[in-house]
């Protein structure tokens, strides 16, 4: 008879999967209302322009993977940090990040991925990394149940959403592990200017934290905004870029992303190098058929991207206009991405608790779909995704001005202020001659 350990059946979560949590979903699976079953649903909630059918990846990009397929060794496994042709690929890419050699690069399963490697491998239980607010979910997902704490440094809603340096210096104690730098940002379409981004490296410096920088929207700007990449500011402070495929050459189900070691004063050193390829062999390296195609799609022609940036820039410009006139919102203009926030002025809404209720009773009554500020630690903003097709735009704009002019209670006061043409749609064509 073999000794009996237990005698009831236990099979309990770890805390890992207890405490690992994704707030989007969190937030979005817990909005009990149904759309309005009497309007055509409009969700304005997926950050995935190919959601919509209007955005497809280029052809050379699909034709890579085509290739990629019939490579005599397709199925074989590769090298858990990537093959080295691709990573050459990535390096002559991202050179305008500094000296970047294949050496520098891991690929990854996504630029999620990415981060993931790079908080557990810089940051202990116990330890802490700083994080934007509002900004985006991955990075508690991350770390939370690997019982990294997040500290959370404001974003400025008035000015462009830089960062409030003085709260991210404040913010910064002995078990600050990471600064993590969110640029240009998602949720808030922000983009930073190159003196920004030095203040923001000066504090790194002083306080001898390493920065990820999560660069996953790079060059995803409107006119007038230059996108700067935070590793080529850096004279001492070690960055490690994140970034991938994913929303670029817009196949966010392909899975492959990158990290980049920049370490000029070799802070980081051969241990954090072997650390994080002891901690990518966890997953055995990305998908080979991807990271196979990946020269030929890094080498793809730009010509699709930047038109759906002049669209999404045009989408922006519309939806800013519109909102602008909705009593009780206030829309932040970005300035690249393809997100919106709008702030909810919750106090002129009497019926609604906060951004939540706002969302929910939207989609009621309205069959409109926005994320509530509260998935991205930011309450009483929404945010509204603008690769959308322009119809689609329109219609959900025009139901957002009904539904606030209904709630608002500043409404009577703020009416003096508006057109009596308000609630119909702004004619596209002057808008289209200023983009
Ligand atoms: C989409 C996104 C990611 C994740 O990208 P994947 O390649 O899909 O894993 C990371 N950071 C930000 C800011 C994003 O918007």
């Amino acid at each position: 008879m073999s000794r009996i350990i237990q005698k009831e059946w236990t099979v309990r979560p770890s805390y890992f999967a207890v405490k690992t949590q994704n707030l989007i979903r969190n937030v979005v699976e817990n909005i009990k209302m149904t759309p309005n079953p009497n309007k055509k649903y409009i969700t304005l909630s997926i950050g995935d322009p190919t959601a919509f059918g209007n955005f497809q990846p280029p052809e050379s990009v699909l034709q890579a993977i085509r290739d990629s397929l019939d490579h005599p060794s397709s199925p074989n496994y590769g090298p858990v940090i990537g093959f080295y042709e691709a990573r050459k690929a990535v390096a002559e890419y991202s050179r305008r990040q500094g000296k970047v050699k294949p050496e520098d690069v891991i690929l990854c399963s996504g630029c999620t991925h990415a981060i993931d490697l790079v908080i557990t491998t810089l940051a202990n239980s116990g330890q802490n990394i700083l994080v934007p607010r509002p900004g985006h979910t991955v990075y508690k997902t991350a770390a939370e149940g690997l019982g990294i704490e997040l500290k959370f440094y404001n974003l400025l809603p008035d000015q462009n959403w830089e960062i409030d340096l003085e709260d991210l210096e404040n913010k910064i104690d002995e078990a600050t592990a990471l600064i993590v730098v969110i640029n240009p940002s998602n949720p808030c379409g922000s983009v930073y200017k190159a003196e920004h981004l030095r203040d923001i490296l000066q504090i790194a410096s002083r306080n001898r934290v390493p920065v990820l920088a999560d660069e996953i929207y790079e060059d995803f700007t409107f006119s007038g905004h230059k996108f700067t990449t935070l590793s080529s500011l850096s004279v001492d402070v070690p960055i490690i870029t994140c970034s991938g495929i994913t929303k670029r050459f817009l196949v966010p189900g392909w899975r492959l992303g990158w990290l980049i070691i920049h370490d000029r004063n070799n802070i980081l050193g051969d241990d954090i190098r072997k650390g994080l390829c002891n901690v990518a062999s966890r997953l055995l390296g990305p998908c080979v058929l991807i990271q196979r195609a990946l020269p030929a799609i890094l080498e793809s022609p730009q010509g699709y991207f930047w038109d759906m940036m002049k669209f999404v820039e045009t989408q922006a410009n519309f939806a800013c206009k519109q909102l602008c006139l909705c009593p009780g919102l206030r829309p932040i203009t970005p300035q690249g991405v393809m997100y919106m926030m709008i702030e909810i002025q919750i106090s002129l809404f009497p019926s609604f608790k906060d951004d939540v209720q706002f969302v929910e009773r939207l989609l009621m009554e309205e069959a409109v779909l926005c994320l509530p500020g509260q998935c991205f630690g930011y309450p009483n903003f929404m945010r509204i995704v603008l690769t959308v097709p322009e119809n689609i735009l329109t219609e959900a704009c025009n139901r957002i001005m009904a539904f606030c002019q209904q709630h608002c209670s500043g409404l009577k006061m703020k009416e003096e202020l508006l057109d009596v043409t308000v609630a119909k749609p702004i004619i596209r064509e002057d808008l289209l001659t200023t983009a």
